[in-house]
């Protein structure tokens, strides 16, 4: 039962970060006012915000001028639904459960605006690092000198990648300082290592087919996101198993 609810929990998260993910980059409030058709401009009501349901029932349409909605809507509120429900089973209910689900709400958006506008907003990283040190004191998951650490050495190990090779930007650097404020700066350079492996399994043929250019912006964001929800979820498995990939024997 408590399944469900974590999972209708993460629904409705998911879908508070598709007005962050609209709004924020537009410059737009994320409160107010209520959402609203982007092309017809009808208020949506409780009846077309059911998230992925609403979708789902209306084919993926606006009730009002038959107008596409993205598939991105459902697709973030489906997939953070999963990725709490995950959490969950592998934290159960306590405070890890509640800091890793809080980074979790922003990464997603942040991953999302990095794939579709190449920028991570400001606002999301600072608000991040903040958090990440208040959490710290608060739930002690790690101690704030880590947090403070993982801030320093994360975003530190970044700005040097960036000045040494380029292709990287600012927002790059503060968004794994942000994670460092989480996690500490073991797990945030973990989130950064598996991330930039699945990139390179990702991004090598492509590169080689011809498809994506070496001078290509590579989509740092969602990688180091993707890399530090398998180092949450995975814990030490993860990290054993990366290292063993790189243990000649
Ligand atoms: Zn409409």
């Amino acid at each position: 039962m408590l399944n469900i609810l974590i999972f209708i929990f993460g629904l409705l998260i998911g879908s508070f970060l598709n007005v962050v993910i609209y709004r924020l980059p537009a410059g737009k409030s994320i409160v107010f006012p209520r959402s609203q058709c982007s092309q017809c401009q009808s208020k949506l009501g409780a009846k077309d915000l059911i998230p992925v349901f609403s979708y789902l029932l209306l084919g993926g349409r606006c009730r009002y001028c038959n107008s596409r909605f993205s598939l991105q809507y459902p697709v973030v509120e489906f997939l953070t639904g999963l990725l709490f429900l995950l959490l969950y089973q592998q934290y159960s209910l306590g405070s890890q459960f509640l800091v890793y689900s809080f980074l979790l709400a922003l990464l997603i958006p942040a991953s999302v605006i990095d794939f579709k506008q190449q920028i991570i907003p400001n606002q999301i990283n600072y608000f991040g690092i903040g958090a990440g040190l208040i959490f710290s004191v608060l739930f002690n998951h790690i101690s704030l000198f880590s947090s403070l650490l993982g801030i320093v050495a994360a975003g530190g190990v970044l700005l040097l990648l960036a000045v040494v090779s380029g292709g990287m930007g600012m927002g790059d650097v503060k968004f794994l300082a942000m994670i460092g404020s989480f996690l500490g700066p073991r797990l945030a350079l973990y989130s950064l290592f598996v991330g930039s492996l699945l990139g390179s399994v990702v991004l090598l043929p492509l590169m080689i087919a011809g498809i994506k250019d070496r001078k290509d912006r590579i989509p740092f964001g969602p990688l180091i996101t993707l890399g530090a929800v398998m180092v949450i979820l995975g814990g030490e498995q993860i990290i054993d198993l990366y290292l063993n990939l790189f243990r000649f024997n």
